[in-house]
């Protein structure tokens, strides 16, 4: 073992929940280091977020020009498409990002350690790799992530069966692809490959797309994506598949009956697991739940109380925001800055397909478990938004779930364009707990997207306008 350096904390991961964890710890005075196995930037940067949405870009560009150029005299006719090249352009986007990350390591003086880090007791981590060394800290933030889970029996072959981490490096487009799975990465793909010229075909076990979210929602995906000419298939439950002969073979079973698809590749979107592997979490007393991922208290501390862990690693949502959010929220907490915990029921979900998805708080079901008759709800179609025909956009709506009493905002649910830069608004009102009566009052530009969210809360309080 290297040379034995020590710091006020040790994070362990370079994902979005560790560097801002280190930045926000250095902001406050503490002496961090971060180690980091693999690029800085983490699942968010490299294999995630950024490299998915460079990609998404392109897709949402092909698609723009093919269901509305006409709309504006465009014939999108002739455009032809290089997957490939959207490829190398995300890598590139991931790259730069990447060097980002650790320049802003260095300009924040936290010390980057490369390599595998092991818990080697309450204030101790082993790192066995490049930088091979002994790391001391009076606190360790534990932020190693996820990774994708498959399901026993499934071999990944990087080519004909691939998760979203070797179809992300791919520059092939498949004539025919299955997605298994319709959660976020799952739908993000499915669109992807789908304007790129994939015939499509997604697998879904529950009985609407993105489950867990709005079922109005789910629905208006749905229906956005056949029009696509994206094949659905709902509760349909995956059960094996089979690769030979360049084919993959899948079954599931669907109302009771084995059916079966062939397909020229297979895209597992089934969900993530946390990556505690060779961590050594266990052994040092690191409490994990039933499916692995570590218990935490509402300071971020697990069963060690020296030990945090934040991000993926925590649990749901998995999403880079909740990751970088308590980060922050476990390093004040740990230098004794006065504030509020990280509230995980204020987290926006976004789906990055068209139409897009965004969420945020109680869904409408939720809240009538929870409050009975105390639910008021605004709805706002884009389809009576100015800016959104103007835009030939008028698939999807704004759906508030409100306080029938005081108004309150208990969750707001987006689907159509601009969906995932139209929740912040809703997540700065709840954050405010801010009531539809002030949201109605609230100057919107128009022509604006946003304007559908005055609507809906004038539709909550009664006196929709435009619809
Ligand atoms: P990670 O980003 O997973 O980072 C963990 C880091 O720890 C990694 O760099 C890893 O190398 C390192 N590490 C692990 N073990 C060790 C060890 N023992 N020693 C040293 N280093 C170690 N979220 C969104 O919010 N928006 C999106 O649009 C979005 N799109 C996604 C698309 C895809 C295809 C996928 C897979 C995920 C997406 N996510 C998205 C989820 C998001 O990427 C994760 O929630 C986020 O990256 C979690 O951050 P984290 O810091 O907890 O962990």
């Amino acid at each position: 073992m290297g040379a034995q350096q020590s710091f006020d904390v040790a994070v362990v991961g370079a994902g979005p929940g560790g560097y801002v964890a280190a930045i926000r710890a250095a902001q406050l005075g503490l002496r961090v280091a971060v180690v980091e196995a693999d690029r800085p930037g983490g699942v968010c940067l490299n294999w995630g977020c950024i490299p998915t949405k460079a990609l998404l870009s392109g897709a949402e560009l092909v698609d723009s020009l093919r269901a509305h150029g006409k709309a504006f005299g465009i014939d999108a006719d002739a455009v032809t498409l290089d997957y490939g090249r959207a490829v190398e352009h995300s890598r590139q986007v991931a790259d730069r990002l990447g060097q980002g990350v650790s320049s802003l390591l260095r300009k924040n003086r936290i010390r980057l350690v490369r390599g595998r880090a092991r818990l080697a007791g309450a204030n101790t981590l082993d790192v066995s790799g490049p930088d091979e060394q002994t790391v001391e800290a009076d606190h360790v933030v534990l932020a190693t992530g996820s990774s994708e889970w498959v399901p026993p029996g499934v071999a990944v072959d990087g080519e004909r069966v691939v998760t979203s981490r070797e179809a992300l490096a791919l520059s092939s487009v498949p004539g025919r692809l299955l997605v298994v799975g319709a959660g976020a990465v799952g739908v993000e793909f499915a669109y992807l490959y789908a304007m790129y010229g994939a015939r499509v075909t997604v697998l879904e076990m529950a009985d609407q797309m993105l489950p867990g979210m709005d079922v109005e929602v789910a629905r208006t995906l749905e229906s956005e994506f056949r029009r696509k000419g994206i094949d659905v298939v709902l509760g349909a439950r995956f059960e094996e598949l089979e690769s030979s002969g360049g084919q993959v073979r899948v079954g599931y079973i669907r109302h009771g009956r084995r059916e079966e698809i062939s397909i020229d590749r297979v895209l597992v979107a089934m969900g993530r697991r946390p990556l505690t592997e060779g961590l050594g979490l266990e052994a040092a007393g690191v409490r994990l739940d039933d499916s692995g991922f570590a218990v935490v208290d509402a300071a971020h501390r697990t069963s060690l109380p020296s030990v945090l862990a934040i991000g993926d690693l925590a649990g749901g949502p998995l999403l880079a925001h909740k990751a970088s959010e308590e980060g922050i929220a476990a390093v004040e907490l740990l230098a004794g800055v006065e504030r509020p915990p990280f509230d995980a029921a204020r987290v926006p979900a976004c789906i990055y397909a068209q139409p897009q998805v965004a969420a945020i708080g109680l869904t409408e079901t939720q809240a009538r478990e929870r409050r009975g008759d105390g639910v008021r709800i605004g709805r706002f179609p884009f389809s009576a938004s100015g800016k959104a025909v103007a835009a030939d956009h008028p698939a999807g709506f704004v759906k508030l779930v409100v306080d029938a009493e005081f108004g309150e905002i208990l969750g707001a649910h987006v689907v159509g364009a601009g969906a995932t830069e139209l929740i912040a608004e809703l997540a700065l009102g709840m954050q405010l707990e801010a009531t539809t009566a002030e949201l109605a009052r609230t100057v919107h530009a128009h022509p604006t997207l946003s304007e559908a969210i005055w609507e809906a809360a004038l539709a909550a309080e009664g006196r929709s306008l435009n619809s």
